[in-house]
């Protein structure tokens, strides 16, 4: 009796790891967004993190967020964390460091778009709008390339009682580049989607040499391409309690 039990016991906990395994490569799965927070509860001053970036690092290699206390704007390109703080400057978060609010998808663009020379924001667009028509869709987007023009924003850590969001991004520091190569990391959101995340376009940009990053305000292209991934799936992770903390 006590040996069955026992095997009993093995058993549960075999099908437990097989099932947090395989819930963990379903998170990781092709055209899935994975994020963390609301941008509701960001938008009313939600900015406690809640999932750390080593955690953060498994739900994907490419997206965008902001860290504890609102500490500077997120961008996340071939598996690398960027921290773009309000003095301007970039820096790599150690995997302790949480995120209140991010979106990440292993990136696997599906269409590729050539950028007509001189396109700004709108332009860019409606260039993608009219590759994929159906604004239901969420897509990943990733701009690589040569820009004329790039102004940037980034966010100062806040301390409580935290502000609302709109408060502190109503007079950020604001950085403009005329011509700088680098990527721009996004997301494009149904507009039912507005409560839960941030509707319509939303890029984050880090220059190639690393060293200027931010929230993208206006850009103007020089020279790039979008390559861009629908994504047909999206999972929300609300908190990590449950999930074994941190
Ligand atoms: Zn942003």
């Amino acid at each position: 009796m006590r040996v069955s039990t026992r095997w009993y016991r093995w058993l549960i906990l075999i099908c437990s790891f097989l099932l947090l395994h395989s819930s963990g490569c379903a998170y990781r799965s092709a055209r899935t967004i994975t994020q963390v927070g609301t941008f509701h509860d960001l938008s009313a001053g939600g900015f406690d993190g809640r999932m750390s970036c080593r955690r953060l690092g498994s739900y994907g290699n490419f997206g965008i967020g902001t860290f504890h206390a609102l500490d500077g704007e997120m961008i996340v390109t071939d598996g690398k964390i960027y921290q773009a703080k309000s003095d301007g400057k970039v820096y790599l978060p150690n995997g302790g460091t949480t995120v209140p609010f991010a979106e990440l998808v292993s990136f696997a663009p599906q269409a590729k778009l050539i950028l007509k020379g001189g396109a700004n924001y709108a332009a860019v667009e409606e260039q993608i709008n009219k590759a994929v028509p159906d604004r239901d869709i969420f897509c990943a987007i990733r701009v690589r390339g040569r820009f004329s023009k790039m102004k940037i924003r980034s966010v100062p850590a806040q301390v409580k009682p935290y502000p609302r969001l709109v408060e502190v991004t109503n007079h950020p520091p604001v950085f403009q580049f005329d011509g700088v190569s680098g990527t721009m990391v996004g997301f494009r959101s149904p507009l039912y989607a507005g409560e839960i995340t941030v509707p319509g376009y939303h890029f984050h940009f880090i220059s190639d040499d690393g060293n200027s990053g931010g929230h993208v305000l206006e850009f103007a292209i020089e020279s790039a391409a979008a390559e861009i991934e629908e994504c047909d799936r999206f999972l929300l992770i609300t908190s990590e309690k449950g999930l074994g903390g941190n």
